[in-house]
């Protein structure tokens, strides 16, 4: 069976995320564009994103705490709109909740750094190219230029800090950003710095090229086989207790290794 719709011009880190944990969910989310039902916390992430992407992107001079808390209202208002509102069913509790969590996010943040002291080349920065016959795509939180002249990729976590154990698939996505900005920007970041900003710790590691290779490896072979579960007609099911439970589409798929009720 064909698909109705075309194969996605692009693999995002995210979506890479989801055919490596699931080809079936690659091909709920990104083929058959189904939507993803708002959650609080993806929500509470795209809110501090919003606050801070317009805090940084402000001049360096007029990045003050002030400024950053007159962002809130802005912010809230741009990512809730009915439609989360409704599928969050979001009372005046529940936002003056949000509301205050996200506060105290931008206090932590403000503790973790002083954002009139950034440098950088950009933020919500959007970058595509094709590499190994892969065409990727990413948006970057921000791209700074550290006092050595070096290219830093920084990504604002608002989960909580990984298992040491899990670091590494932590660092996956940004990994893939580094390659990508690598082929369009003529210049590998130096370092990744993943900033849990509502524990105010950062994690870093250093880019290599062996690993952008490796990452950028894994993202091509994917590709191939997106390509070819694309041009079968299905993608396969992959199952499993821990991955369906946390999956957007667990409520439609006849896969799913948990009972769920509808969304
Ligand atoms: S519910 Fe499970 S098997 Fe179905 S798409 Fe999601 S992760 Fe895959």
């Amino acid at each position: 069976m064909a698909f109705a719709q075309a194969l996605p011009r692009s693999l995002s880190p995210s979506r890479l995320q989801d055919f490596q944990a699931c080809p079936r969910r690659y091909q709920y989310g990104a083929v058959e564009r189904r939507e993803r039902p708002a959650s609080y916390a993806a929500t509470k992430g795209r809110f501090v994103h919003a606050v801070f992407e317009k805090l940084l992107d402000a001049e360096a001079e007029q990045r003050s705490a002030d400024l950053a808390y007159s962002l809130i209202p802005d912010a809230g208002r741009r990512v809730l709109d009915d439609k989360v509102r409704a599928e969050l069913a979001l009372d005046a509790d529940a936002e003056a909740r949000l509301n205050s969590e996200v506060r105290a996010i931008v206090d932590t943040y403000l503790v973790m750094e002083d954002p009139r002291l950034v440098t950088h080349e950009g933020v919500e920065l959007r970058l595509n190219a094709t590499i190994e016959q892969t065409p990727l795509f990413g948006i970057l939180d921000r791209l700074d230029r550290d006092a050595n002249g070096d290219l830093v990729i920084v990504d604002y976590k608002t989960g909580s800090l990984p298992r040491r154990d899990y670091e590494s698939s932590s660092f996956a996505n940004t990994e893939l950003y580094a390659a990508l900005c690598e082929e369009k920007l003529g210049e590998r970041p130096r370092r990744i710095r993943l900033m849990y900003v509502a524990q105010g710790e950062s994690l870093e590691r250093s880019v290599t090229e062996v690993v952008t290779r490796a990452r950028v490896g894994a993202a091509a072979g994917a590709w191939r086989k997106i390509r070819g579960y694309f041009d079968a007609g299905q993608f396969p099911a992959r199952p499993s207790p821990s991955g369906c439970r946390f999956c957007d589409f667990s409520n439609i798929c006849p896969d799913a290794a948990v009972t769920v009720s509808a969304h």
